[in-house]
């Protein structure tokens, strides 16, 4: 038996990278999937076409996670199409990295917005659907900077740390309704994002990994199906660290 059989799943930011992965695995596992994704491109096309070749039913929406107006018409569509939402990923997320005393307006407000803004406005939006449902499984992507912080990151590490405040807020609101609300704090994970950075951080980055490795979008997918499946039913308001060890 597939651990999500027929439930529907809406992941934000899932055209590539973390996202991607976690539309794959639950699809693997029976889900329907709609994702969202800023643009209709190439990426959100092949991803349909990929996950409908498992036999799921999948929507890609065009939907900038940070608009508010933009997210309540989107999971609008989503629950016409798909009739319900059992599991809510909050994945999408962006870097603007910088020392604090060089970090501009603009940098901190769009990573804010995208990263911290959206999870409010997706879980807003989802709530309702949820609540009427008795049921559901929200899952948001937080980092281990939220919890242990990091030079250059204040703008990211704040909004992965708001991230772990709303989710347990979100789970003490919710929890009589049957939602459970969970956080997943990767840590160094290879995908677009971390290529970004040079090859003497990211040496430096598994070198301090107890696994001594980077992680895979994979292994953050695996742990999200244990949140978004029935094998976590009595786990809320948490944050599971998906990190090879780097944080204890
Ligand atoms: P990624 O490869 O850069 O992919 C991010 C995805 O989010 C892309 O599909 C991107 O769309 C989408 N996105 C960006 N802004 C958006 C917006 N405003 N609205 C909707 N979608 C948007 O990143 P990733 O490494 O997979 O990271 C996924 C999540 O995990 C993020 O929240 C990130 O902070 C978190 N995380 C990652 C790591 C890591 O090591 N990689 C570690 C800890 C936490 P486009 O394709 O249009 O740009």
């Amino acid at each position: 038996m597939n651990l999500l059989q027929d439930k529907v799943a809406l992941i934000t930011g899932a055209s590539r990278g973390i996202g991607k992965a976690i539309a794959l695995k639950f699809a693997s596992e029976g889900a329907n999937i709609a994702f969202t994704d800023l643009k209709d491109d190439e990426n959100m096309a092949s991803l349909v076409k990929e996950l409908e070749g498992m036999g799921v039913k999948a929507k890609g929406y065009a939907s900038n996670a940070a608009d508010t107006e933009e997210t309540a018409k989107t999971v609008a569509a989503v629950a016409a199409d798909f009739g319900r939402i059992d599991i809510l990923v909050n994945n999408a997320g962006i870097t603007k990295d910088g020392l604090l005393l060089r970090m501009s307006e603009d940098q901190w407000d769009a990573v804010i917005n995208v990263n911290l803004k959206s999870v409010f406005n997706f879980t807003k939006a989802v709530a309702p659907i949820m609540s009427s449902q008795r049921s559901g499984s929200i899952i948001s992507m937080s980092s281990v900077v939220g919890v242990s912080g990091n030079a250059g990151q204040t703008n990211y590490s704040a909004s992965k740390a708001g991230i772990i405040g709303f989710t347990k807020s979100v789970a003490k609101e919710f929890g009589k309704r049957g939602i459970r609300a969970n956080a997943v704090a990767p840590g160094f994970i290879i995908t677009d994002m971390t290529a970004q950075l040079s090859e003497e951080v990211r040496k430096d980055w598994a070198s301090k990994i107890p696994l001594h490795r980077g992680g895979t979008p994979e292994d953050v997918a695996n742990v999200c199906l244990f949140l978004g499946s029935e094998l976590s039913s009595y786990v809320s308001g948490q944050v599971l660290h998906v990190c090879g060890g780097m944080n204890m």
